[in-house]
């Protein structure tokens, strides 16, 4: 190869080089919202058991178990809902196809959306009510 050549390929690699540099795309700051924080945390420790029996008034075995369905709208007459004791597992109705996280069951109780502003004002509600505004 000719010293010709091989200062173009050494300049098209530099070249390359240089547009992949550019293209590298900066790193982005974290979202704040994915964040967890001490009062996310502490809100999704708290055991489905104690959770539901507050948030919907209803009786719950102490170590999970089927009651009926804490959500407004379901008029449930025989216990369908499984709420379980771990909070990794929460809550689930088998009638009505709905369950979740706490977030989830206050959204419901509350007719809020676990998104944005009604997100807010979950966790605000939630914290207040159940961390005693830790
Ligand atoms: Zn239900």
């Amino acid at each position: 190869m000719s010293d010709a050549a091989i200062s173009a390929v050494a300049e098209l690699i530099a070249d390359r080089a240089a547009d992949r540099a550019a293209a590298t795309p900066r790193p982005r700051r974290p979202r704040r919202l994915a964040q967890p924080d001490d009062v996310d945390q502490a809100l999704r420790a708290i055991p489905p058991p104690e959770y539901v029996a507050s948030l919907a008034d209803a009786d719950v075995p102490e170590h999970g178990g089927m009651v009926h369905c804490p959500l407004p709208d379901h008029d449930d007459r025989r216990p369908s809902c499984m709420v379980y004791a771990e909070p990794t597992r929460g809550w689930f109705c088998w009638g009505c196809s709905r369950g979740g996280t706490i977030y989830d069951l206050a959204a419901h109780v509350w007719g809020l959306r676990t998104r944005g502003d009604d997100f807010r004002e979950l966790r605000h509600r939630l914290r207040a009510e159940l961390l005693g505004g830790l």
